[in-house]
């Protein structure tokens, strides 16, 4: 174990998690997925739709919920339906289909996509010849540009090397796989068990079709963790050579997902081995030559990950941070989010109510919120901070026509504590996270989010996550 804090470091690290751990936003959206209501609906998307439409050949980036899963993993907060049976599972890629149709008769001028994500849920749930036949229908409707990102995410418990045989047969070239943590004690606390090995075989089949980027996903502050096993598991990651690796924060929400009472709280690491199991998981990252992206990736020098955070290209939405990104994101299959022409819309999220509106041919969208007053320069604000860890007050300044330090008088109050902490500088030109503020960036983020200060702050616990 080489956790390199020294013990002057710790306290000053456990002093800063007192004063500055709390619930807040991820920012995967601004404004975030709390400020979703039914006032933007179906009519509302059919206009985004024709606007988006009016941008002949800009590529679209799509992403397509697969949702089922066969057993639920104790820690996961996504939206999944859970069905050891495949069989009530098989409509699904029938109203995914239906559905690329509404779309795409809606978008004569736009079918090019620049990137495609298949996220869940588990993917590869759905059969290699499930997967097949969806793709083949998407790819008779939307064309790949030649550079274009084809991403799918994988669960190597379920997967199976044909899967990813016609997955690189469609043109897939980018994989991510769940691992979470290798060790046995927790894989079993969070009822996900899978052996390294099954992981490193996906891994080398993955290469072998020449897929690039690839990633694997680990989660620090789960019950039974300790520095010394997460290490183990970070430097297997590191043995295998992945491109990419997330390091995400475990969200325990129990009062949005149920599932959750079900892990013993008493396992859990205190807040400060939580801090200190990222800290050293960042460390050996770096330590292995590892670029930090954002909050909590880390790529290869070489990754084009890391050589569009060099050009500053980096780009962020809800499928992760991209390197391609299209103006306008597609969301397609029960839950899916997109961001089109200045709206975030979501589909529905009860697959019975997706199925029968697209069996009425109508488009499935349940919620959503459209942007507005100062909403795109705050987000394009927090985008930029949360992908670069800084902010260019020209940048901004230029870009929406406004005296920066006079705009955002209130938020750089909010920041200035942040400041004193030594989390965050601000000079004549810029705000930027310190090296140890780049752990507590959604803090930043906080201080320039609008809704947070009017809506959400003081009375947050029930809704976000902590922000470390
Ligand atoms: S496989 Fe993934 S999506 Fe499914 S329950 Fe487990 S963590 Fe959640």
């Amino acid at each position: 174990m080489q956790n390199q804090q020294r013990p002057s470091d710790r306290r000053a690290t456990a002093e800063l998690l007192a004063r500055h751990d709390q619930a807040g936003p991820r920012y995967t959206s601004y404004p975030t997925a709390v400020e979703f209501s039914g006032a933007v609906g179906r009519a509302d998307y059919e206009v985004c739709l024709a606007a988006a439409n009016e941008a002949p050949g800009a590529p679209l980036s799509v992403y397509v919920h697969l949702p089922f899963c066969e057993e639920r993993c104790l820690f996961c907060g996504c939206h999944v339906i859970i069905s050891p049976d495949k069989d009530k599972a098989a409509p699904y890629v029938g109203l995914l289909k239906e559905e690329i149709n509404l779309v795409s008769e809606r978008l004569p001028e736009r079918r090019q996509i620049s990137q495609l994500h298949l996220g869940g849920g588990t993917p590869t749930y759905q059969s290699a010849a499930e997967l097949s036949n969806l793709l083949t229908h998407f790819f008779s409707k939307f064309q790949a540009t030649p550079d274009a990102e084809l991403a799918v995410e994988c669960d190597p418990r379920v997967t199976s090397e044909e899967q990813v045989d016609v997955l690189a047969s469609h043109g897939f070239n980018r994989i991510s796989f769940g691992v979470q943590d290798f060790t046995p004690s927790v894989q079993e606390a969070i009822h996900r068990v899978q052996s390294e090995k099954e992981t490193l075989e996906l891994i080398e089949r993955a290469r072998t079709h020449g897929f690039r980027g690839i990633n694997v996903d680990l989660i620090y502050g789960l019950p039974k963790q300790s520095l010394e096993t997460f290490e183990a598991t970070v430097e297997r990651v590191i043995e295998f050579g992945a491109d990419r690796a997330a390091v995400y924060s475990f969200a325990f929400v129990p009062w949005i997902r149920g599932h959750m009472k079900n892990l013993e709280e008493t396992d859990f690491p205190d807040r400060d081995l939580k801090f200190s199991l990222f800290a050293m998981a960042r460390e050996r990252f770096l330590a292995a030559g590892y670029v930090p992206i954002g909050m909590d990736h880390f790529a290869k020098p070489d990754d084009e990950l890391a050589i569009a955070l060099r050009e500053r290209r980096l780009r962020r939405n809800f499928q992760g941070y991209a390197v391609i990104p299209a103006e306008d994101v597609i969301g397609l299959g029960v839950s899916a989010i997109g961001d089109i022409r200045g709206s975030y819309v979501q589909n529905l999220k009860k697959l019975s109510d997706y199925g029968n509106s697209i069996r009425d041919g109508l488009l499935p969208i349940e919620r959503g919120v459209k942007l507005q007053g100062e909403d795109a320069m705050r987000r394009i604000l927090i985008h930029e901070l949360m992908c670069n860890n800084r902010v260019e007050k020209a940048f901004i300044a230029e870009r929406f026509g406004v005296d920066f330090d006079s705009t955002f008088a209130v938020d750089l109050e909010r920041l200035a504590p942040l400041v004193d902490s030594g989390l965050a500088q601000i000079d004549d030109q810029s705000i930027s996270a310190t090296p140890i503020g780049e752990m507590f960036i959604r803090n930043l983020a906080m201080c320039f989010d609008t809704y947070w200060r009017d809506k959400h702050e003081g009375q947050d616990r029930q809704t976000f996550s902590r922000t470390v």
